[in-house]
This record gives structure tokens, C-alpha cells and sequence, in this order.
């Protein structure tokens, strides 16, 4: 066995071993990530490596451009017509010339993890080893035990939540549920693009959630009965919960008749910022009565600045590595909220950052004092191996193991699922290990412990128990 990010102190390192081998092999279970559903329901084999790796991921790609690489020269495709790398042995050349870039980043940990254990190729990168690396790997992909499927299977993954919009059809699961394939893949209910004011053309997308769902969204309570009966339908698709991805983790209480003079202006075009803010938190607490209703475990993903690289926007579009984390305020932000509902144990609302100074101070306390909380993974800039110890080490004397929701990978990235969970599995190993050296936990409740944290926890808090 690997003692990769394993405690460096023999005697802490051996229970880390010990505690990781009751985890390692446990299936995974992957309640939020952006996994594209067709990538599953069509089965087709992925593209070359550049296309499958590199093109869609935005750490990569965004740690290039951080050196005056521009994303087009890596595939990337431009919206302004700009013409971008096709082929995709010169994207994977260009990339192994810059892999110094990513030494001590935890992309360079999922990258080298997942050729050696996914794809068997040991080969170190670099950029005289660019071409053999990619000839192997390129290789394996066109092997039928590397289509989605068989790796879905091979990577023991036993449920796998994707996120769509409510203006999604839901097409692709659709087409999983009937043709038999055993895999368990749900949907995630992700409203934002429907709420926000703020996103483009929000308007003309209330429209068409009115038409989808059958209801007169042209009105504020025939808005609100279009977003009940879309997450019904993702229900139906196996949706157990909600996505919610704010500027900040401001909620509001607003009455009914100030929330629908609110959503006037805004379909009349006349909202500002700010009426955007107030709508947005109004909001969260509509849909945490929603969730007291139907049961679905809200996420809540504040604190990124969406496109702060303007340029990059404009040139490449959105999810291309040009957002930023700010600081981000939850005790206040929450209290509307908490008030209305934080008692409430049939309320779940898993809050997640991507300001660490916020676990200590602000979110352990309030996961460790009411029902409804939940402490979600480090996220994004987040997850990585030294984050994910700190986390332990910040949240656990106040809100304890059993108030966080488990690991999320988060991933776009279908074959790096498995390291992403191997690393926080090693990291809690770790953790825990320091615990029973320090005689704080014995071995047996470690034990308990480390099998909960990857498996039993996140099932449960995401309600995910329950067979499709
Ligand atoms: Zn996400």
C-alpha cells in the first residue's frame, strides 16, 4: 500500500494504514458533482487524452494561461471565433512543456494518481516523455473496459449525482433509467440560472420555466408552483437534493406581496444589484420551505466571484477557470434563515466555502448548534490535500465528525472521481491516526469513525439511502 499523504511519524503512520485499509475499498459515494449524464447514457468511448484531460479543466487550464499561456493554444474553445488547438497531440506537448507549473499542486496529485491507477501508465510526464505518455494513454481509451460504463463500474462508484438546471429535460437521465443499466446516477436540482436576475437573459428563462412546467410564471405564485413541480419531476429523475451557487450566504424573509412586487421588476428589467441580492436571498428561504416540503437537502455554495477574469469571459465564456473566491459571511448572512427554520431537523442545508477561515470561526459553530446544518467538504480552491486536514483540524472540536456531510469530489472530470475520494479517505486516515496516537479516540471508535466519514455519513445526510 501506498503511504501517500500518510503522517511522516512511523508510529502515526502505521494507524493511518490501519484506518485507511477499512476505507479504501468501501464504494463511492459521489452526492455533487457536474459530471455530463451523457457522458453515461451514450456510452461512447471518451476522446484522445488532450480532449478528455486537459481541454475542460479549468485548473489546468487557468495555471497556463497564470503564465501567458492562452487557453485557445490548449483547445479551448473561443466564442469570438478565434481559432483554438485541434489536435490534440500538440495541446498534450504543449501542456507536458509546463507540467513543472503543477508541482505541489493537488492537480498534479489527481493527474499522476489517475494515469497510474485508472489507465496503468507509470510513466512520469515530462516533456520528453510527452509522446509516450499520451500513446498509452490513448491506447487504453479506445479499450471497451474504458468506456464510461465499465469504468463507472470499475471505480465502484455506487451513486453519482450530476447538476442540471430546472430548464433541463432531464433527457439523458431519462434515457439511463430505461435502458437497464444498473448504475445509480441522479440529478441535482440547481435553480440559480432561474433565479438570479443577474444572469444573462433571466428573464426569457422564467419564460420558458412556465412553459416547461405548465404554469403562468409571468405571476409571482405561478413562478413559485413552476419551481415545485420541476423539482418533483427531478425527484421522479432521483434528485435528493438542491444546488444553490450565491454571490454570498445572505437570506431573507420578505413577504409575499414585497417578493412579488420584487419579481415584477425584475421581468420588467428594472432591477439593480441590489434588487438581484435581496431576490436571491428571499429566495433561499422559499426554497428551504420547498425542502421542508419535498425533502430535498438544500446545498447552499457561496463566496465565488463568477468571471472576475473579464477577458477570459469574453473570449472563452463561463466555467473556464475565471472565477475568484472572496470573503464570505455566514453567521449573519444565515440568521434570517436559522431563525425561520434552523431547529427544524426535516430541514437539511449542507453550506459550503471557499473562505477557510470561515470553519472555525463562523460555520462549525453553527453546524455544531443547529439541526439543520450541515458542514459540506472544502470545495474548489479548497480541495486539496492541506485543506482537507485543516478542515478536520478546524471543525472538529466544535461541530464533531458526525455534523459534517462527507467528501465531495465536484468533479467535471469523470476519471479523476476515484483519487479524489482516495486523497480525503488518506487525509481523514491521517487525522484520525493523530487522534488515537495522542490517546484522545481508541483505535475501535477511529475505526467506526473513518468508515463512516467515507461512506455511511455522506449516504445518509444527502438521504441517499433509499434504492431508486
Ligand atoms: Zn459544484
Amino acid at each position: 500500500m501506498s503511504d501517500l499523504l500518510f503522517p511522516a511519524e512511523p508510529g502515526q503512520r502505521a494507524i493511518a494504514r490501519e484506518l485507511y485499509g477499512l476505507a479504501r475499498d468501501l464504494p463511492l459515494i459521489s452526492p455533487h458533482g457536474h459530471v455530463d449524464p451523457a457522458v453515461l447514457a451514450d456510452d461512447e468511448p471518451f476522446p484522445d487524452p488532450a480532449r478528455l484531460i486537459i481541454v475542460p479543466d479549468h485548473y489546468l487550464t487557468r495555471m497556463l494561461l497564470s503564465q501567458g499561456i492562452p487557453p485557445a493554444r490548449l483547445g479551448v474553445p473561443s466564442r469570438t471565433g478565434e481559432p483554438s488547438e485541434t489536435d490534440g497531440r500538440a495541446i498534450w506537448r504543449l501542456f507536458a512543456d509546463n507540467w513543472h507549473l503543477f508541482r505541489g499542486t493537488p492537480s498534479r496529485l489527481w493527474l499522476e494518481r489517475t494515469f497510474e491507477t485508472v489507465f496503468g501508465v507509470t510513466t512520469r510526464l515530462a516533456p520528453e516523455t510527452a509522446d509516450e505518455v499520451y500513446d498509452a494513454l490513448a491506447e487504453k481509451l479506445a479499450q471497451p473496459d474504458f468506456r464510461p460504463r465499465a469504468l463507472f463500474e470499475r471505480f465502484n462508484i455506487e451513486v453519482l449525482a450530476t447538476t442540471e438546471s430546472p430548464l433541463d429535460d432531464l433527457a439523458a437521465h431519462a434515457k439511463l433509467a430505461a435502458d437497464g443499466w444498473g448504475g445509480r446516477v441522479v440529478t441535482t436540482f440547481r435553480p440559480d440560472d432561474v433565479v438570479d436576475m443577474e444572469f444573462e437573459g433571466w428573464a426569457e428563462r422564467v419564460g420558458r420555466l412556465g412553459e416547461m412546467a405548465g404554469e403562468d410564471t409571468g405571476t409571482y405564485p405561478g413562478y413559485l408552483a413552476a419551481l415545485r413541480s420541476r423539482r418533483e419531476a427531478f425527484i421522479a429523475a432521483g434528485a435528493t437534493s438542491s444546488d444553490h451557487g450565491h454571490p454570498t450566504a445572505r437570506t431573507l424573509c420578505l413577504s409575499e406581496a414585497e417578493a412579488a412586487s420584487l419579481f415584477a421588476k425584475g421581468l420588467r428589467g428594472e432591477a439593480d444589484a441590489a434588487d438581484a441580492e435581496t431576490f436571491r436571498a428571499h429566495m433561499l428561504v422559499e426554497f428551504a420551505r420547498m425542502s421542508i416540503e419535498d425533502g430535498l437537502v438544500m446545498q447552499l455554495h457561496p463566496g465565488a466571484v463568477r468571471n472576475h477574469n473579464r477577458w477570459l469571459h469574453a473570449t472563452h465564456g463561463r466555467d473556464v477557470g475565471g472565477d475568484l473566491p472572496q470573503a464570505t459571511e455566514y453567521l449573519h448572512a444565515l440568521t434570517p434563515l436559522l431563525d425561520a427554520y434552523g431547529n427544524d431537523p426535516r430541514l437539511r442545508v449542507v453550506v459550503y466555502t471557499l473562505d477557510e477561515y470561515t470553519f472555525s470561526r463562523e460555520l462549525a459553530p453553527i453546524a455544531g448548534g443547529y439541526a439543520a446544518i450541515y458542514l459540506g467538504a472544502p470545495w474548489w480552491f479548497l480541495d486539496s490535500p492541506e485543506v482537507l486536514r485543516r478542515f478536520r483540524e478546524a471543525v472538529t472540536e466544535s461541530a464533531g465528525f458526525y455534523n459534517t456531510a462527507g467528501f465531495v469530489d465536484d468533479t467535471r472530470a469523470f476519471c479523476s472521481i476515484p483519487v479524489r475520494h482516495d486523497v480525503s479517505r488518506r487525509v481523514d486516515a491521517g487525522f484520525l491516526a493523530r487522534l488515537v496516537a495522542e490517546h484522545r479516540l481508541p483505535f475501535d471508535e477511529a475505526a467506526e469513525t473513518i468508515v463512516d466519514l467515507a461512506y455511511r455519513l455522506p449516504k445518509r445526510v444527502f438521504r441517499l439511502e433509499g434504492d431508486k
